[in-house]
């Protein structure tokens, strides 16, 4: 039988383990959490019953269901050496045969094992249908840059080949399986990966996640490099995890939390990080700020920075929000600078000069533009406005040197980029966004209410909402749709889902909310509105001002 894939992996080749086994290299240095390593200690853990995960035993855990007459396995572990100690383990529990084995998705310190588990004559291996793009990309395609920073990512050298079993059995959205009377439904729920799926149970109240939870801040980039992973749909993702009400949350990293409120708090907890990081980039990358700037600015607000579910201990904040700039606008940083930097070589050559000679920046940024050195003084301008704002030589020089390298240019989009920015610079040329009027009625109404909705929580400003938690609901006149934002704590979560706990209701017809929105309406107009009942309020009509004054700077 043809099950077996014709190339080889290596197990850490994408994997997307904890740290404690992979540090041993660096076990001097304090950079990595003591306590965190107990998250992982070795241990076989009765979820509830007729549910065990196997921690510690591997990079990642192996979950074990036992149902009348069978066993079915949730993620294998990433090596035969590592599952063959868990196996055993798991056979001191039941002998029967494992019908079915889950790949949460297509990371191989969860497929590696597969062989140990599986039974050709009786073993079906399920997974989402994606995960054969991503098992192929990744043998072959970008596999020796992928294995190279994934060495590093580890800080190890990486182990012994394995060889991973193709699922049998693909599905896209969902589906639901029967083992001997107990239902598992496996739906597809794209977060770390675009191939993650779900093991629920619904009669054990147990939700088995892969990687879209464990006991560290979201991975939303992994430096052993990865294609765009969407925040937004980790957070949809979650927010369907959610709504199961699960009583047992069981991740493939980090042990396992059980009883609802705690379920239900580092579920809520985890997609609030991975939305604040989200939205908090998206509302600076909006203003025009760099990725170097961005990073300065969005930090969690306490409660999550304190939160135990969303400590970075597998990544950076900062490499997130990178990732996130770059998934929706691209490598370039928007700064004129950045389009054809100079070489290392280039700039370390200027720099060994300009130290040789003991001039001033501001000089030798005029030297450059005399010199018809322009890429050199648009990097010396950009620092002397890094240390004044309003340098307006500076601004000057940088303008000039802009407007010289235009000249140059063959391809129309650099060209044009590098002559707006120096009418920018020289504030010939506004292209503010902001200005009044950008947007029209007509061009609103052409525009559907959802998606007027979804660009709200990327304007939350987040430090006047830090301390509210209010939820507010939206219906129409003139539509059936509902919307509810619940705004907690420095986010903003959008939902279809009529909610009757909403605090402030708001009725009124769909152009009328847009124009608001779109910031058609000033205070004046709003207020006239709200006194002529053209928008009804539920809860306080000054509830709705305070409401839009939390997406104003
Ligand atoms: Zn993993």
């Amino acid at each position: 039988m043809k099950i077996l894939i014709s190339f080889f992996f290596f197990t850490f080749l994408v994997s997307c383990g904890d740290q404690n086994q992979s540090n041993e290299t660096f076990s001097s240095d304090q950079g990595l959490s003591q306590e965190h390593k107990k998250e992982f200690k070795k241990d076989l853990i009765e979820v509830t019953e007729d549910i065990y995960v196997g921690v510690g035993y591997g990079l990642a855990n192996s979950i074990m269901i036992e149902t009348e007459n069978s066993l079915v396995i949730v993620d294998t572990l990433g090596s035969v050496e590592r599952a063959e100690e868990l196996y055993q383990d798991f056979r001191e529990i039941s002998e029967k045969p494992i019908v079915a084995i889950v790949y949460t998705h297509n990371h191989l310190d969860h497929l590696g094992g597969a062989t140990v588990f599986y039974n050709e004559n009786e073993t079906e291996i399920y997974a989402q249908e994606n995960i054969i793009y991503n098992l192929d990309n990744i043998a072959t395609t970008i596999r020796p840059i992928i294995f190279q920073r994934s060495a590093r990512q580890f800080g190890i050298p990486l182990p012994e080949e394995e060889i991973v079993h193709q699922a049998t059995i693909l599905f896209d959205d969902e589906l639901t399986i029967e083992i001997d009377n107990l239902t598992f439904v496996l739906a597809h729920v794209p977060g770390e990966t675009d191939d993650h799926l779900y093991v629920w149970i619904p009669k054990k109240k147990a939700v088995m996640v892969g990687d879209n939870f464990y006991r560290s801040f979201a991975n939303l980039y992994a430096i052993r490099g990865t294609k765009f992973r969407n925040p937004m749909e980790w957070v949809d993702s979650l927010d369907k995890i959610r709504l199961l009400n699960a009583e047992h949350l069981v991740p493939s990293h980090s042990r396992p939390i059980s009883g609802k409120e705690n379920v239900e708090k580092a579920l809520t907890d985890y997609r609030d990080g991975i939305q604040f990081v989200h939205d908090q980039t998206i509302r600076y990358a909006n203003k025009g700020l760099t990725p170097d700037e961005i990073v300065q600015k969005v930090k969690l607000p306490k409660h999550l920075a304190e939160s135990p579910y969303l400590q970075p201990f597998y990544g950076s904040i900062s490499s997130y929000v990178r990732s996130t700039f770059s998934g929706y606008i691209g490598w370039f940083s928007g700064n004129i600078s950045d389009l054809h930097p100079l070489t290392v070589e280039e700039r370390a050559k200027k720099l060994e000069v300009m130290a040789q000679r003991q001039t001033k920046i501001s000089d030798e940024a005029q030297n450059a533009l005399d010199n018809g050195e322009y890429q050199w003084a648009l990097e010396l301008a950009d620092m002397l406005i890094a240390l004044d704002a309003n340098n307006t030589q500076a601004k000057n020089i940088k303008a000039a040197a802009a407007d010289q390298l235009a000249k140059f240019q063959l391809a129309s989009n650099d060209y044009y980029f590098y002559k707006t920015v120096a009418g920018e610079l020289r504030n010939e040329i506004d292209v503010n966004p902001s200005t009044p009027n950008s947007v029209t009625s007509e061009q609103l109404q052409a525009t559907p209410m959802k998606a007027i909705m979804k660009s709200l929580p990327v304007n939350l400003n987040a430090d006047k909402s830090v301390e509210i938690t209010k939820k507010y609901e939206f219906r129409f006149i003139d539509s059936e749709e509902v919307y509810t934002i619940h705004i907690r704590k420095g986010v903003a979560q959008l939902s279809k889902i009529p909610d009757s706990s909403a605090e402030v209701k708001v009725i009124t017809d769909q152009q009328t909310l847009k124009e608001v929105f779109a910031g058609l309406k000033n205070v004046a107009a709003i207020s006239l509105l709200l006194a002529n009942n053209t928008i009804e309020v539920e809860g306080g009509k000054l509830e709705f001002l305070k409401f839009l004054g939390l997406f104003t700077d």
